[in-house]
């Protein structure tokens, strides 16, 4: 799906690969432990670009519920712009969480 975030280029916004629900609790994990090594993993796994990855990494909410940008935590869909900051969230909803 198309997702776009006003403070962030590209200003079209990109697209997100639909990820399975096995997939978001991989990645999710991975980017509690390391953004830096998710970016790595979405490039080499996913076969996106290097900006690609980047965004959805830096976008994804370690935390259900809580905005990436401020102080926000009653997110309740899985993509969606913060309603407080307008940052993009990927506020993926996983076990355990
Ligand atoms: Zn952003
Ligand atoms: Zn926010």
């Amino acid at each position: 799906m198309k997702v776009q975030c006003k403070n962030c280029l590209p200003k079209e916004g990109i697209e997100v690969p639909d990820f399975t629900q096995s997939e978001k609790t991989r990645l999710l994990k991975m980017k509690r432990e390391s953004t830096i090594k998710t970016i790595k993993c979405l490039i080499d796994d996913y076969k996106l670009s290097h900006l690609e990855s980047k965004y959805i990494a830096l976008h994804m909410n370690e935390d259900y519920g809580k905005c990436n940008r401020c102080n926000y935590n009653e997110l309740d869909q899985e993509y969606l712009n913060c309603p407080k900051c307008g940052a993009l969230n990927l506020n993926w909803q996983i076990g355990g969480n």
